[in-house]
């Protein structure tokens, strides 16, 4: 049935969060955030095309690349799918907390043309993972500068956050995963663990892929 598969295939982006150079937060162990953000995007793709879905891969080839540039890769693609791990505020790690914080983020913008549309595979997602036994983290809606995203699900953990570049440069429905905080050492093992990152892997390529499902 290669033609009718072909038919219904979404094509998806999957991005992977930042660089080799530029690897963004630090695990409890030094570990870069760019590896876990490496390992768990690959499994998301390989899950995705084992749906037949199709897939583009962004930061994968070890090159430097501007926020705005990944959402231009792949114009015609159905969906957008940052992926990326967490951490916290710096006072809270010098206060001796990081054991205090975990779970995913889910974010959305206002400003993607296809708001409503990226909140629903927000909600998708955020089902999936806590299917999975995952939890919410809400610390970003703290009211302290540098957080104060706003709640849009408390459930589901997800927030507004107009101004992310990926998302709101994105001209297709985008969605921003923080799937776990690194920053806690407990969690960065967990994370890190080849089960958790295909378990959490699942969870998310089944929701993206039934949330762009054609009829
Ligand atoms: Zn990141």
């Amino acid at each position: 049935m290669a033609g009718a598969t072909a038919a219904q295939a979404s094509y998806i982006v999957v991005d992977t969060g930042h660089t080799p150079q530029h690897p963004g937060a630090t695990a409890a162990s030094g570990r870069a955030e760019y590896a876990y953000n490496l390992d768990l995007s690959g499994a998301v793709a390989h899950d995705l095309m084992a749906l037949d879905d199709r897939v583009t891969r962004i930061s994968v080839n070890g090159k430097e690349i501007a926020l705005k540039d990944r959402t231009a890769q792949a114009p015609d693609a159905d969906f957008f799918l940052s992926i990326h791990h967490d951490s916290i505020q710096q006072a809270w790690i010098d206060a001796g907390r990081r054991r205090e914080f975990a779970g995913f983020s889910i974010f959305v913008s206002q400003l993607n043309p296809h708001y409503e549309r990226s909140l629903q595979c927000a909600q998708a997602i955020g089902e999936g993972l806590l299917a999975a036994g995952e939890k919410p983290s809400l610390y970003h809606a703290t009211p302290i500068q540098g957080e104060n995203r706003p709640l849009l699900d408390e459930r589901l953990g997800i927030h507004r956050f107009d101004d992310l570049v990926v998302l709101k440069t994105a001209r297709m429905p985008a969605v921003l995963v923080e799937a776990g905080v690194i920053a806690n050492p407990d969690e960065e093992k967990r994370l890190g663990d080849p089960q958790t990152i295909t378990k959490i892997a699942n969870a998310i390529a089944q929701a993206v892929h039934a949330c762009n499902e054609k009829p």
